[in-house]
């Protein structure tokens, strides 16, 4: 019951940044779509947020979100999204399974995730990933390969590229991210002018625990928050 109550409070108060945070920005609640970052965190905990009203939980990992998905109660209305770095040996096991996989960060992974997907006779929705802060350690594509690899990925006919997904790099002060955000918001606007066949850019995922505040302010329709929901998380080794 303790657990419910720490829950509910988190939660409100995550919904209540969200939504102060798109009043600031001049900008209506319902253009950012707040993802519940679970990964770690057991079935008990997502099923008890999915009861606040929250429909979206992101993962990480493609074995803890099929295990996941597989034990969730089918009538149960939960969409899944895959979040973390995707191998290219996984792809067959997610493909059809989640509803937005966000970390496409090259053409060979959006050709093999167009292949399974023409197996099942589906299209799959994705994001690319983009290293905003050309950090050596974080996976994505770099702000000057974007365009291209977008329009590449267009030809596909059996993936939709939806947008731009980032994670930006830790700073101590939130605002601090965002110049980063800021130039995402460039890429995005800068592909979608271009039109590209089979390419939408519609979704904008960036902004987690430490800094969706700043992420809304410029432009975020996604943010992806674990800790300020679900608490810290304790990583077993
Ligand atoms: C874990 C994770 C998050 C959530 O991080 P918090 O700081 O706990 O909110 C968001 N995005 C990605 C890609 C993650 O791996």
């Amino acid at each position: 019951m303790e657990r419910v109550s720490e829950l509910r409070e988190n939660y409100l108060e995550v919904e209540r940044r969200v939504a102060d945070a798109c009043k600031r920005a001049g900008r209506d609640r319902g253009e950012v779509t707040l993802i519940a970052v679970s990964k770690t965190k057991p079935l008990e905990d997502i099923l008890v947020v999915s009861d606040f009203g929250q429909k979206t939980f992101g993962e990480n990992r493609v074995q803890e979100v099929l295990s996941k998905i597989a034990d969730t109660p089918k009538d149960r209305d939960i969409k899944w999204h895959l979040i973390g770095h995707l191998q290219t040996n996984k792809v067959r096991q997610i493909v059809g399974k989640t509803e937005l996989i966000h970390s496409v960060d090259s053409f060979k992974l959006a050709e093999m995730i167009d292949k399974e997907s023409e197996k099942l006779g589906i299209c799959t929705d994705i994001l690319m990933e983009i290293n905003i802060g050309s950090e050596e350690s974080k996976f994505g594509v770099s702000y000057e390969a974007a365009g291209e690899l977008a329009r590449r990925i267009g030809r596909l006919s059996h993936v939709r590229l939806m947008g731009l997904m980032t994670v930006a790099p830790i700073v101590s002060d939130p605002s601090d991210a965002r110049p980063f955000f800021r130039r995402m918001k460039e890429l995005f606007v800068d592909i979608n002018s271009k039109n590209y066949d089979n390419v939408s850019m519609s979704v904008l995922s960036m902004g987690m625990s430490s800094d969706f505040e700043v992420a809304i302010e410029e432009g975020a329709t996604m943010v992806r928050v674990g800790t300020g929901i679900f608490g810290e998380r304790v990583y077993n080794t």
